[in-house]
């Protein structure tokens, strides 16, 4: 459900981001990878409309998005800095967005339970962000957006707080998460055992340009180029 045409963006002089060109389908489960600066997190911003593009056309769910503001886009994010509202509980912060879209409050009260069950915070619904840890908060920002029912979820790095075995559960979580609802998500991690695991398809980006777009069997067996094989781990 969304697709970008020769996607450029720029800050200033600088080109982040170079003709990307990705056709991403429903239900796939997109990762994309690439090191540290390379533009993964600019392209989510891009894709969520929280940044203008410099040049290129980006469609979700069919429709030509490039000009349409973040609240039309059907998009629900967690982004690296897992950004909450400080001034509310975790309860509150996960049910936002049920709230603004008028859901009962019985039904949302359910929903935000359920979701912080799943995500191992049922217990902290009443505090505040600052009373909470990395790893805790980053699981608030992942539940707030797992309420929602969007056409695409943009996930930046959100197990990246997570002690090892925490990553592990939490992984195995989204997996299932993915598996029963066809959720369509794109995927930015570090991890490239997360991408390999997770991934229906893999974007490998490299200064801003699409080294290679494929499976992880296709990726692992047939690396595009040394810089694919090396990011990736696979043998040269
Ligand atoms: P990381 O893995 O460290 O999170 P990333 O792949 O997400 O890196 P981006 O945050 O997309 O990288 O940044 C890509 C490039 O764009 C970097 O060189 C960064 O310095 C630059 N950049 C990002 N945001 C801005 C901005 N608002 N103004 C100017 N340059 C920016
Ligand atoms: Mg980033």
């Amino acid at each position: 459900p969304m697709r970008t045409e020769a996607l450029h963006k720029s800050y200033g002089e600088v080109e982040v981001l170079k003709a990307i060109d990705i056709d991403m389908a429903a239900g796939e489960f997109l990762v994309l990878v690439g090191p540290s600066g390379c533009g993964k997190s600019t392209l989510l911003n891009c894709i969520a409309g929280l940044e203008p593009i410099t040049a290129g056309k980006l469609f979700i769910g069919g429709r030509d998005m490039t000009n349409e503001p973040p609240k039309d886009r059907d998009i629900a994010m967690v982004f690296q800095s897992y950004a909450l509202y400080p001034t509310m509980s975790v309860g509150e912060n996960i049910g936002f967005g049920m709230k603004i879209r008028r859901v009962p409050k019985d039904a949302m009260q359910q929903r935000i339970r359920e979701v912080a069950e799943l995500l191992q915070i049922g217990h902290l619904l009443e505090r505040k962000p600052s009373q909470l840890s990395g790893g805790q908060r980053q699981r608030v920002a992942m539940g707030r957006a797992l309420v929602r029912d969007p056409a695409l979820f943009l996930f930046d790095e959100p197990l990246s707080n997570l002690d090892a075995k925490l990553r592990v559960e939490m992984r195995a979580e989204i997996k299932r998460v993915h598996r029963t609802t066809g959720a369509s998500i794109v995927y930015v991690t570090h991890d490239q055992i997360e991408a390999m695991t997770l991934a229906s398809r893999i974007v490998v980006l490299k200064g801003g340009v699409v080294q290679q777009f494929g499976t992880p069997e296709e990726i692992f067996d047939r690396p595009a180029n040394t810089f694919v094989a090396d990011f990736m781990g696979a043998p040269p």
